[in-house]
């Protein structure tokens, strides 16, 4: 465990170090895990009389009181272009994994998936194009409707996460299988899918449905691990048989979590593998080693052999047992030490 936080990996207990090594499947949330989660508004466009500016006003206005990262980049955008004017949003409301609702001006205001939008009874047909394209670029696109029609799409973009290709790649090479979840449309989670190199991926997933993926991951391979951030997949966290929690995530997350990974660095899944192998081997070795020490030096110790001029003097059959424990920790101290060898030839037990 000290060898891991060294590396910005807390974990919450010993025994997890030990489960990591049973884990046949990792379930990824898509965003803010396989993508940086600092996701960028890339277009805005307009349905009715309100001009882009005014648009993405509106709906700064309203996700200002979301913590969604998807709020967070509208917000963002609408501040970097001036055209924020902080209007009181009110009677806000946010359903996980579908969007926001509020009223502006008197104006009853929503923001979502286009499906939340469907279900909502708002006619999307004559964005349907608008949405297809920027979808197949990976981009989510939210809606924004004012009284019950369609106002404007918002196209945000978020970027693969550094090392997550080849994080994957190793994982994948050492026989774990890799899941992507994500609330996100089934369109970009494809492209996004494919840009990180995921065996499998869900779309259009509630927080509720996670947790039955997760249920159903378990079921397939036995012992499922699942990384996420917190937003929106604390449920899937908490039913998995390891939460690993990137610690950029939400406090419940970091809560529910058994591993926080500091520095969101996901290559440290790998080592994390690595670890947990040695530390077990380890464990195999300081218990062969006592049993076998033991084995000789307890029957000497007792006197058993003194017919045949063997003994111990009881301080240093006391120095002989003490002796024993200090070898074990020391051996287990090695550990401290540990650099995990993350080329895959290595890996590959
Ligand atoms: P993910 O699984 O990728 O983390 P979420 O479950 O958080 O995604 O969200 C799923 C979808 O719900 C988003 O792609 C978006 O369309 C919609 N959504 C959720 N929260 C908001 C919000 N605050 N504003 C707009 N849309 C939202
Ligand atoms: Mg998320």
């Amino acid at each position: 465990m000290a060898n891991a936080a060294k590396q910005g990996t807390v974990f919450k207990g010993g025994a997890y170090l030990e489960t990591i090594d049973t884990v046949k499947a990792i379930a990824f949330d898509k965003t803010g895990t396989l993508t940086i989660g600092r996701p960028a508004v890339t277009d805005v466009v307009t349905f009715d009389d309100l001009t882009g500016d005014e648009l993405l006003d509106l709906a700064a206005c309203i996700e200002s009181w979301s913590g969604h990262p998807l709020a967070a980049a509208i917000v963002r955008k609408a501040r970097e272009s001036g055209t924020f004017s902080g209007r009181p949003a009110v009677q806000f409301e946010e359903t996980a994994g579908r969007g926001v609702a509020a009223t502006v001006d008197g104006q009853a205001c929503r923001i979502g998936s286009p499906r939340a939008m469907l279900e909502q009874g708002i006619d999307i047909g004559h964005a349907e194009e608008t949405i297809a394209r920027n979808e197949g670029e990976g981009r989510t696109v939210v809606l924004v409707s004012r009284d019950g029609t369609l106002a404007g799409l918002v196209a945000i973009a978020d970027e693969v996460r550094p090392g997550a290709v080849e994080a994957l790649q190793r994982l994948r090479r050492a026989g774990v299988r890799t899941v992507m979840l994500t609330g996100d449309n089934e369109r970009s989670a494809r492209v996004i899918a494919q840009r990180v190199g995921v065996d499998e991926y869900r779309a259009q997933l509630l927080p509720t449905d996670k947790v039955d993926v997760v249920r159903q991951l378990r079921e397939r391979y036995g012992a499922v691990a699942m990384v996420g951030d917190g937003i929106n997949d604390s449920p899937a966290l908490a039913q998995s048989h390891l939460g690993i929690v990137m610690g950029s995530g939400t406090d419940i997350a970091i809560e529910s979590g058994q591993i926080v990974i500091m520095n969101n660095r996901l290559s440290r899944l790998l080592a994390l593998f690595e670890l947990s192998k040695k530390s077990i081997k380890k464990i195999h070795h300081n218990f062969s080693y006592a049993f076998a020490y033991n084995l000789v030096g307890i029957p000497i110790a007792a006197g058993l052999f003194i017919p045949y001029n063997l003994s111990l003097r009881p301080e240093m059959a006391a120095l002989a047992m003490s002796l024993s424990s200090v070898s074990i920790v020391l051996n287990s101290l090695s550990l401290r030490r540990f650099r995990p060898n993350l080329s895959p030839s290595k890996f590959i037990s």
